[in-house]
């Protein structure tokens, strides 16, 4: 039986308390931050510091000014009283055992048997935390650790002590699960538990071969990285953003808590040169520099052998290109120092991995998933060995006179996952192939997939039946769209009808939704003067997005991360929307110098419409929308933006919008058709150039923003036509389609694109 949580206190609110209370807060419920009290004239000084960082702009900690008001500041000495009623405390103060053992007696002193207390600690077992303490706060006690930043970080790890009730795991499970939308895991007492165990060796393994075998760190990072399934920033970017000062005392508090026989302790300590870096001040991002940092003539690395720093190049190797578009297992058939690298990294992270059991438990999948969603891997180490092969690693391994742990041994000759029940099924320490089983309502269509065969398939995407509706996936690099996307989305809404399906879920379980059209295509046919095939794929774009419209059946966006782009029209052309909290929105087009051309424009026109009954208001709405490319960073923002609607949900945990969105597809009523519009006209149009005018008279955008603008404020008003002319969704289309084509036939246009591919970011022209 788990209670209703309903009043938290956060005591510490450092970088994770912080973040828990806005968690917490962003879940709805009633939060004190509490922390040591200031002399001077605030008291609060500490908490209030603490909550004015959940406003950092790069990681916003609070989805709303509402969840803000939910968080109350105070410190330990005065507001000690507000603990008695509360449900849960999360301790987060410093990694001191001291302190921490003398807050819990305070807090034992204060509190009844009801209150649940948990711990924040990323080292200190339960069983030295509660040393001391009466055996009934043991039963309420257990550690609830975090990931930072916790908004946006999906692991939650759970840890039960000796003592630790049941209902007690329960109610944490369930609120940490789905109110507050974590991946939880439960885990033994062992230290580091599972996502540092396993993480912390992977970096400094990486970070040791990479130096033995003198590899620069942006060579580390481009094998370390996207190839394996691992966050672009490799090991070194990785260092750099949580501090190398920081990192040199997680290995070694890591270190101190492991026994002697762990291999852990050959990767242990700092390479020489850190120990130079962090006296230097090179510390990472935080310190200015690191391995990596912003010179005056742009990026620069870290060379190694001097301890300067150079120009960074733009890297692009052909084996990281082949492996991401191949797979993990290309690295290792490659006999260059990469290929050693990524061999030597794996096969020792994997090993690692796989001897954690029986240590840690007997299953396999709350490794893979600690690693998922603490770290970002796509693939957890079990999937990477199912992936490689077993048996490869095993041979190569033994070839090289080392000895492969029990566990792979064990699974010589099978896979870790396997399917043969037509469920996802793990294979267990001595055991056989067991089923998976998540939470009720979780749906991770990642392992849902694994289980089902495709309706149609191609490079880009698919769509399978499930539960009677039908499922599209997009499964392209950052899911970038393209014609292939496109034709898949559309041979679902066109064929689910006459399959007797319920209706069409567009759902993904990758990063992002869909970071917008793929512009590699628009390149292509800008370079090759192809101005008809870019209309062409545009107007099949438009068409396609139309049929999730035309289609009788009810037609459902579940997204998670970024949705933008061309990615944020096919959401916009859903009847419903079931997003993440965290969901990122809206259309970015005019940031590479053209107009949304996938009936963004039009649909920004038509909500504002709806939501003011204005045009002249909903006209120039949509034009500061798309002008400077606003992005919604959760759903009440959007929401606020009018880029989702009053009938649309979003959910605190993504693996809960599959099930949630096939729960509640035949309830979804059918948008109505778009009805014409009424345009503005010239006045209007006239007055938003003279606004663009006037904006860049003051410096404030630039000629070609001017023209971007221009073309943006033509759609919305319809141009130079007389007030009062009406304009079909169709019309819209078209004026879409014609503004994007001028703008992608100019040169600074074209300039923004290039850049865009081949650096990463647009230039301002
Ligand atoms: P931090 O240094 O940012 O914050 C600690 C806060 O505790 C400070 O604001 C300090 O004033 C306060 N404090 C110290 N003594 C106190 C007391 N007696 N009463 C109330 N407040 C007190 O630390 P952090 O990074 O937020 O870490 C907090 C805990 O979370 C630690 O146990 C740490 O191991 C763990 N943790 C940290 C991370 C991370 O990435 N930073 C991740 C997971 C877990």
């Amino acid at each position: 039986m788990s209670q209703t949580i309903k009043k938290v206190a956060v005591i510490g609110a450092g970088t994770m308390g912080a973040g828990i209370a806005g968690q917490v807060a962003n879940a709805g419920v009633e939060v004190w931050l509490l922390d040591l009290a200031s002399e001077g004239d605030n008291v609060n000084a500490v908490a209030q510091r603490g909550l004015e960082r959940l406003h950092n702009p790069d990681s916003p900690g609070l989805m709303s000014k509402d969840a803000e008001a939910r968080i109350h500041i105070g410190n330990i000495r005065d507001d000690f009283d507000q603990l008695a009623d509360c449900d849960w405390i999360a301790e987060a103060v410093v990694e001191r055992l001291d302190i921490k053992q003398d807050l819990y007696r305070r807090i034992e002193a204060v509190t009844d048997d009801k209150v649940i207390i948990t711990s924040n600690t990323s080292t200190i077992p339960i069983s030295l935390l509660t040393e001391g303490m009466s055996p009934a706060f043991c039963e309420r006690f257990a550690i609830t650790h975090f990931f930072n930043p916790v908004r946006f970080m999906r692991l939650l790890e759970l840890v039960r002590g000796e003592h630790t009730r049941q209902d007690v795991m329960d109610t944490l499970d369930a609120f940490c699960e789905e109110r507050l939308g974590k991946g939880v895991v439960i885990c033994a007492d062992t230290p580091g538990f599972l996502g540092n165990r396993v993480g912390v060796f992977a970096i400094q393994c990486a970070l040791h071969e990479a130096v033995k075998l003198g590899l620069t760190p942006a060579e580390a990072d481009a094998i370390f990285g996207r190839p394996m399934g691992i966050p672009k920033t490799g090991v070194f970017g990785l260092y750099d953003l949580i501090g190398i000062d920081l990192m040199a005392d997680v290995a070694k508090s890591l270190e101190t808590i492991l026994p002697a026989s762990d291999d852990f302790h050959q990767y242990a300590q700092p390479v020489p040169l850190m120990t130079q870096m962090i006296a230097n001040g090179q510390t990472g991002n935080k310190g200015g520099q690191g391995f990596y940092r912003d010179g005056d003539q742009g990026r620069e690395m870290l060379d190694m052998a001097t301890n300067s720093y150079q120009p960074l190049q733009r890297l692009q190797l052909p084996l990281a290109l082949q492996a991401e578009a191949e797979g993990v297992a290309v690295l290792l058939q490659d006999n260059s120092d990469y290929g050693q690298f990524a061999w030597r990294v794996l096969s020792s992270t994997l090993n690692y991995a796989a001897h954690l059991l029986p240590e840690v438990g007997n299953d396999l999948v709350p490794i893979d998933d600690a690693m998922k969603l603490g770290y970002n891997w796509i693939f957890g180490p079990f999937e990477l060995l199912d992936q490689i092969g077993v048996d490869y690693v095993i041979t190569r391994m033994q070839n090289e006179g080392r000895t492969p742990a029990p566990f792979l041994l064990q699974a010589q000759n099978q896979r870790f996952y396997a399917t043969a029940s037509g469920k996802l099924a793990s294979l267990r320490y001595q055991g056989g192939h067991t089923d998976i089983v998540r939470t009720a309502g979780v749906l991770r269509f990642s392992e849902l997939r694994q289980t089902l065969t495709p309706i149609n398939t191609n490079a880009k995407a698919s769509w399978w039946v499930y539960d009677n509706a039908a499922i599209v996936e997009f499964h392209s690099k950052a899911n970038a769209l393209d014609s292939e996307s496109m034709a898949i989305l559309r041979d679902a809404t066109e064929q689910a009808q006459a399959l007797g399906l319920s209706g069409v879920v567009v759902h993904n379980d990758a990063q992002h939704f869909s970071c917008g059209v793929n512009l590699v295509a628009f390149r292509e046919f800008f370079e090759a003067g192809d101005w008809t095939g870019m209309d062409n794929f545009l107007n099949d774009f438009q068409q396609t997005v139309l049929t999730m419209r035309q289609c009788k059946l009810p037609v459902v966006a579940a997204c998670a991360g970024m949705s933008i782009g061309g990615g944020f029209e096919v959401v916009l052309h859903a009847d419903k929307v079931i997003c993440h909290a965290n969901s990122v929105m809206g259309l970015v087009e005019s940031g590479v110098g053209v107009v949304p051309g996938g009936g963004g424009c039009k649909e920004t026109l038509y909500r504002w419409f709806e939501r003011t009954g204005d045009m002249e208001k909903a006209a120039w709405k949509a034009f500061m929308n798309l002008g400077y490319g606003r992005t919604a960073t959760s759903p009440l923002e959007a929401a606020e933006q009018a880029m989702i609607r009053s009938d649309d949900q979003y959910l605190m945990n993504r693996d809960r919008i599959l099930s949630t969105a096939l729960g509640q597809l035949t309830a979804v009523t059918k948008t109505a058709a778009r009805e014409p519009l009424q345009m503005v006209g010239q006045p209007a149009f006239e007055a938003m150039v003279q606004w663009l005018e006037d904006a860049r008279g003051k410096g404030l955008l630039t000629t070609h923003e001017c023209t971007v603008g221009t073309e943006m404020a033509r759609i919305v008003t319809g141009g130079e036509i007389e007030p009062g002319t009406m304009m079909t969704e169709q019309d819209l289309f078209n004026a879409e389609r014609a503004s994007f084509l001028r703008l992608a036939k100019t040169p600074a246009t074209q300039e923004r694109i290039v850049s865009m591919l081949d650096l990463g970011s647009p230039v301002r022209n």
